[in-house]
C-alpha cells in the first residue's frame, strides 16, 4: 500500500533521512563506522537478540548509517520499509534467494542487466530453480509463461539496450490473486522518474551505484518492500549472506541521494538533446531513446515515468570499426562502464564488454556490432554533441 506524505518528492529527497537523531545534533548522519555496538548489561544483551529491545548489535545486523538510508529509500518510493544492501547484485540474490525455493519457477525478462540475466540463468538452475525468460513488452508472452509453480515475476523497466519498456500495471494484474511475488529493477529511472511500489509492485531493487549515488564513487544496493517480507530478508539472506553496505558507502549513497532530482532533471534534459541530435546525424543509423516519439513504446513511457531517464543507444552505420574508432576518438565522453555518473559515460558493447561474446550471441541479445551506449551527464550538452561529432567525423 502507498505511503502518505505531507511533503512532495523534491523536499523528502533533501530532509527524509532525519530519522536518526544524533546526540550533538550534527546537521548530517554521522559514519558510524563501527563493527559493533556496547550493550549495559547482560540482559539488554539478550533482550536486544531476542528482539524485545530496539537498539544496534554489530553492524552485519544493522547499523544507524545503514538505517538512515534505509528510511530515506522507503520513504521515496512509497514504501513500508527497505534495507540497503552492499551491491546491486547482493540486493537481486538476497531478495530471489528468499523467494525462491528448489522446485519453484520465475518469469523473467530476456533484457535484463548481464549478472542479473547470469544468476538467473546459471546459477539457479543449480538450485533446482526454473527461470523462462520472455519478452515483456507483450504482457501475453508473461501471461503464458505462469507455471503453477511461478513464484516471481522479475522485471527491468526500461532495460538495455533497446531501452524496451514493460506496462507494469499489466505486471501487477497478471500476478493479482496468484501468489506471484513481483520484483522491479529501478536503478534506470530511480524513484524521482519512476516508483513501481506506487504502482502495486512488490519489491523494488536498485544498483545504488548508478544514478542514487550519482557521483560513481561508490558500489551499493537496496531493496525496498513491505514490512513483512524486509523482516523475512533481514532474518535470512541479508544476514546470513552477509552481503551488506559499509557505513562509509551508506553515508555517500545518503549524500548522492540529497541532489537526486536537480541532476535528474539536468541529465533528463540534456539526453533529450542528445537524442535528437545523434537521430539527426549521418552516421547513426538508429537511436533509442524512450523519450523520442520514434521509441515504439513512447506513449507507454510518458504514462508510466516521469521523464525518460539518461540512458541513450545507438547504432552507428559503420558497425564495429565505426564504434571502435568512436571510443577512441572522443575526448571528453569518458570511456567507462557503469552509468548514472555526473559525467558522460560512453561504451561500445562489441569491442568492450561483449568482446568475448561470439557475434551470434551478442546479436540474440540486441548487442550489435555498431551499438554504443551513452549514459548523459550533467555536463553543457552542447560540449558533449561537439565530442560526439568530432569523434563520429573524424
Ligand atoms: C549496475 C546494475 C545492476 C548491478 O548493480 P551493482 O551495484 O553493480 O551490483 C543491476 N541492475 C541494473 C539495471 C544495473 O544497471
Amino acid at each position: 500500500m502507498a505511503r502518505e506524505y505531507k511533503h512532495k518528492f523534491e523536499t523528502r529527497a533533501v530532509h527524509a533521512d532525519e530519522g536518526h537523531k544524533n546526540e550533538v545534533g550534527a546537521l548530517r548522519t554521522p559514519i558510524y563506522q563501527s563493527s559493533t555496538f556496547v550493550f549495559d548489561n547482560v540482559e539488554q544483551g539478550a533482550n536486544r537478540f531476542c528482539g524485545e529491545e530496539a537498539g544496534y548489535i554489530y553492524t552485519r545486523l544493522g547499523n544507524p548509517t545503514q538505517r538512515d538510508l534505509e528510511k530515506q529509500m522507503a520513504n521515496l518510493e512509497g514504501a513500508e520499509d527497505a534495507i540497503a544492501v552492499g551491491s546491486g547484485m547482493a540486493a537481486v540474490s538476497a531478495v530471489v534467494m528468499n523467494l525462491l525455493n528448489s522446485g519453484d519457477h520465475m518469469v523473467a525478462s530476456d533484457t535484463l542487466y548481464g549478472c542479473t540475466h547470469s544468476l538467473f540463468d546459471e546459477l539457479l538452475p543449480n538450485w533446482n530453480v526454473d527461470v523462462t525468460f520472455v519478452d515483456m513488452t507483450d504482457p501475453d508472452n508473461v501471461r503464458n509463461a505462469i507455471r503453477n509453480s511461478t513464484k516471481v515475476i522479475y522485471t527491468e523497466t526500461p532495460a538495455n539496450p533497446t531501452l524496451s519498456i514493460i506496462d507494469l500495471n499489466e505486471i501487477v494484474n497478471i500476478a493479482k490473486d496468484k501468489n506471484i511475488t513481483t520484483i522491479t529493477d529501478n536503478t534506470f529511472m530511480t524513484p524521482y522518474l519512476q516508483r513501481p511500489i506506487e504502482m502495486g509492485i512488490d519489491v523494488v531493487i536498485h544498483s545504488a551505484t548508478k544514478y542514487l549515488g550519482g557521483h560513481g564513487d561508490t558500489i551499493g544496493g537496496v531493496i525496498v518492500g513491505s514490512q513483512e517480507l524486509m523482516n523475512e530478508l533481514r532474518m535470512t539472506t541479508v544476514k546470513d549472506f552477509g552481503g551488506i553496505i559499509g557505513p562509509f558507502d551508506a553515508f555517500l549513497l545518503l549524500r548522492g541521494i540529497k541532489t537526486l532530482t536537480v541532476r535528474m532533471d539536468k541529465i533528463c534534459e540534456n539526453a533529450k538533446k542528445i537524442a535528437k541530435f545523434l537521430e539527426e546525424h549521418s552516421e547513426v543509423e538508429r537511436v533509442y531513446y524512450p523519450g523520442l516519439e520514434s521509441h515504439p513504446q513512447h506513449s507507454l513511457a510518458k504514462k508510466q515515468m516521469g521523464d525518460f531517464g539518461g540512458m541513450i543507444t545507438f547504432e552507428l552505420k559503420g558497425g564495429y570499426e565505426a564504434g571502435k574508432k568512436l571510443m577512441n576518438s572522443v575526448e571528453l565522453c569518458v570511456l567507462a562502464v557503469s552509468l548514472g555518473d555526473v559525467d558522460t559515460l560512453i561504451q561500445h558493447p562489441a569491442s568492450m564488454t561483449h568482446y568475448v561474446v561470439p557475434p551470434e550471441e551478442r546479436e540474440k541479445a540486441g548487442i550489435t556490432d555498431g551499438l554504443v551506449r551513452l549514459s548523459v551527464g550533467i555536463e553543457d550538452p552542447e560540449d558533449v554533441m561537439n565530442d560526439l561529432k568530432q569523434g563520429m567525423e573524424s
